[in-house]
């Protein structure tokens, strides 16, 4: 049986193609600015986010990081989400390496932050005080694309209060299939953004920061203070530029597929299905206690994967497909058949 992984949708496998793809690029030393897949990489990703630059790292979290580090100097503070990525999830590496402060604000029901709120906590400019320098915004957020109309009002919420704008688009693509406009109609209001080639794109490594020229000038030395100036890259990057030219489209698939395993795990009367949270390719479930650490066994005997807890992430992605669906469906149903049933 094939296995079907919901942890999340950084667990796919490059595909035979991409394999090929990777193995013929062509290559140079990085460091030296000559691999010329890298460039091509970095080219094409400017482009379809409308920025000047763009600058190939190792991750998602190492493209976050250089953002901080050239929005902030050591005593600076960037404003982000109480649950926001790089703020929660990056093991502190603003603090710990650049001296930076988060000032966490919780996020709204859409993922946006209430530019009211905002403005609260922006710091007087007074010794007491760290200097408030950036926003970071994330899209997609918890699953959920930002409304368009709301990137607009940051932006210019930026340019009144003197503040920089980073977007950490992790997920930008299946914001932007979500709204069907294009990555730069959602990327263009931000002085940076950090988009991952190895999540729904199936590139097994790779993120990219891109921003205004200054900005990624500015990156590209702090990637090599942290270790991230890699030489033959193209290698990697070749799989970047493979995902971006033929898994971008089909991001709908893991929507629609997304949209159908909410719709059939809904009618389970045992669970909750957050339907308000299911936007693109991220079902959220809360199962009862207790039945948490069965439910796991049970379907992992079906080579069903999903994570550990009572508040479920299952997330859709390139190796999961329309048929395996109703497959996932039964396997939950027919174990909250059976606890119902008393056996
Ligand atoms: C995955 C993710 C990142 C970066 O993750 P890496 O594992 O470091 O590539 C950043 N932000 C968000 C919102 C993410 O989901």
């Amino acid at each position: 049986m094939k296995p079907i992984d919901l942890r999340s949708d950084t667990v796919t496998l490059p595909s035979e193609a991409m394999r090929q793809v990777m193995a013929n690029a062509k290559v140079g030393d990085d460091v030296y600015g000559e691999d010329p897949t890298v460039n091509r990489l970095e080219a094409l990703t400017a482009e379809m986010t409308g920025m000047d630059d763009a600058l190939f790292v190792s991750s998602g979290t190492q493209g976050n990081l250089l953002a901080l580090l050239v929005h902030c100097e050591r005593g600076d503070e960037y404003i982000a989400g109480q649950q926001a990525h790089n703020y929660k999830y990056e093991g502190g590496g603003a603090a710990i390496l650049g001296g930076i402060q988060p000032q966490p604000i919780d996020f709204s029901a859409d993922g946006s932050l209430d530019l009211n709120k905002v403005r609260a906590y922006i710091k007087p400019d007074d010794s007491h005080y760290a200097r408030t320098k950036l926003l970071s915004l994330e899209n997609t957020q918890g699953g959920k694309a930002l409304p368009m109309s709301y990137l607009q009002q940051a932006r210019e919420f930026a340019n009144e209060q003197r503040l920089g704008l980073h977007l950490d688009g992790a997920r930008v693509f299946n914001a932007a299939i979500f709204h069907r406009v294009s990555v730069a109609e959602i990327t263009k209001p931000f002085d940076t953004a950090s988009l991952c080639l190895s999540k729904g794109l199936g590139a097994p490594v790779g993120s990219v920061l891109c921003g205004r020229r200054e900005l990624i000038n500015k990156a590209r030395r702090w990637r090599k203070v942290v270790g991230g100036g890699m030489r033959q890259a193209g290698i990697l990057a070749a799989a970047g530029i493979y995902a971006l030219e033929n898994n971008l489209d089909r991001l709908t698939e893991d929507h629609q597929n997304a949209a159908d395993l909410a719709q059939g795990l809904e009618k389970i009367a045992a669970i909750r299905v957050l339907r308000e949270e299911n936007q693109t390719n991220m079902v959220f479930v809360q199962v009862p206690p207790g039945t948490a650490e069965e439910l796991k066994a049970h379907l992992k005997a079906q080579q069903i994967i999903i994570p550990t807890g009572t508040n479920l992430r299952l997330v859709t992605h390139l190796d999961i497909s329309g048929v395996d669906i109703p497959r996932i469906v039964e396997a939950f149903t027919r174990f909250f058949v059976t606890i119902q049933n008393g056996c």
